[in-house]
């Protein structure tokens, strides 16, 4: 179904853009299930590796719908970048998601309701098919990844974090921002005193009845307590290489496009890719998901592929390069493998530098509180972006 190509995810972008606008706004809560017309665009597991870029998709849409129109649609796309800007300025919540996460997997490797959960045997029929559908297809619609949260928090009464990270394995859009602040939110720990109750009759509305839910679902949300989120940090200012270095470009997984803006900044003599296989393994992503990056990586321009930091130090000595330049990656897994690369290369006098793209220099700054305020810097990206108006 989703094909790790830039032309399926272009094939996706122009099926879905007539729908991008009013009709969006309206259908989006709906999700009639997964062998039907999706009233939603499909597209994450290709913005999540940005093998469709957020401006890209943003521009399209503008191309065909006035920007009212579109604006719903827009907003979601801006949740995401709102999401990682939040959490790039506070790397502590992800990392006491990490520690939290091992110690609970420990606790919880032989507890009855949470195999059940994973197996898709909690005899509540709805949250046991969109496990199956969670396995099938790696995807689920934004609102059965909102009530599965739910009933897995309050109605199971299990730590959010394991909800975490099953989406976080199987998801092929699965995002350590996305995903972590997302079932923070559905838990209440996001926004103070906000939990998300999914009810029966909602669900029963947006599946378009194909579930019944008779079983009864937890109708008081757990009342979950941790200490406030740190303030956010400023962004690092990050160096840029000095003219008449020999540069080669370093392209990951984590930000495909980054082949398209890079060398627009910087010229770059060679290109290099690397794919952290280890890291997946580590975090025990499920196959469908770690070959889906592995072959849009591998699909992109460039040489071959390396995993270890050994094969990069020796790709860099052979082509002579003074200096190697990648996008910064966001928080998640490439931060530490990014240092790790920059020790071994900084031992060879080969220095590691890190671009940001305008989108996310322009909006991260502004994911300080609550998505109402960061939505007021929306009109800035839009502003760049070189559309035809519809
Ligand atoms: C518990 C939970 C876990 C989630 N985990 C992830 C995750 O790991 N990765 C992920 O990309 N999204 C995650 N989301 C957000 C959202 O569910 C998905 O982005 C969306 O369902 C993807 O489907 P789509 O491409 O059809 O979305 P559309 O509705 O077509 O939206 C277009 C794009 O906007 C972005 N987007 C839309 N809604 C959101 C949102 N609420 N938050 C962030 N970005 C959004 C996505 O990039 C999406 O592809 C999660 C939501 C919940 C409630």
């Amino acid at each position: 179904m989703f094909l790790p190509t830039k032309s399926a995810a272009c094939n996706a972008l122009s099926k879905f853009l007539p729908d991008a606008g009013l009709e969006y706004a309206v259908q989006r809560n709906y999700d009639n299930g997964p062998d039907t017309k999706a009233s939603v665009s499909k597209l994450s597991p290709w913005i999540r590796i940005r093998l469709l870029p957020e401006w890209e998709v943003v521009t399209a849409v503008l191309e065909q719908h006035s920007p009212a129109d579109a604006s719903k649609f827009i907003d979601e796309v801006c949740w995401r970048t709102y999401w990682k800007g939040w959490l790039q300025m506070r790397p502590s919540v992800w990392q006491n998601y990490l520690n939290e996460r091992a110690a609970l997997l420990e606790d919880f490797r032989s507890h009855v309701g949470y195999q059940r959960a994973i197996e898709g045997r909690t005899g509540i029929e709805c949250f046991d098919s969109w496990n199956q559908e969670l396995l099938d297809h790696n995807y689920l619609h934004n609102h059965a990844r909102m009530w599965y949260a739910s009933i897995w928090i309050h109605t199971l009464k299990l730590p959010w974090q394991l909800g975490a990270d099953w989406f976080l394995r199987h998801l092929l859009d699965g995002d350590p921002a996305s995903n972590t602040l997302s079932w923070r939110w559905v838990a209440g720990l996001q926004t103070r005193g906000k939990t998300y109750l999914a009810r029966p009759d909602n669900i029963r509305k947006y599946t378009s009845g194909r579930f019944r839910v008779e079983e009864s679902l937890s109708t008081e949300a757990l009342e979950l307590d941790e200490a406030p989120p740190p303030k956010p940090m400023s962004l690092p200012d990050l160096t840029h290489p000095q003219d008449g270095l020999k540069l080669g470009l370093l392209l990951t997984e984590e930000d495909l496009s980054a082949a398209e803006w890079l060398p627009e900044q910087n010229t770059p003599s060679s290109m290099a890719k690397y794919f952290p296989t280890d890291h997946y393994e580590a975090l025990d992503i499920c196959p469908e998901v770690v070959e889906f990056r592995r072959k849009a990586l591998g699909n992109s321009t460039g040489a071959g592929t390396f995993e270890t930091p050994r094969e990069l130090v020796e790709w860099a000595k052979r082509e002579q390069l003074d200096g190697i330049i990648t996008a910064e990656p966001t928080i998640g897994h490439w931060p530490e493998i990014l240092k790790l690369l920059k020790a071994e290369l900084a031992a060879e006098n080969i220095e590691l530098f890190t671009a940001r793209h305008w989108w996310d220099q322009t909006l991260f700054p502004h994911a300080t509180k609550g998505f109402f305020r960061f939505k007021k810097a929306i009109p800035k990206v839009l502003e760049k972006l070189a559309v035809q108006p519809a």
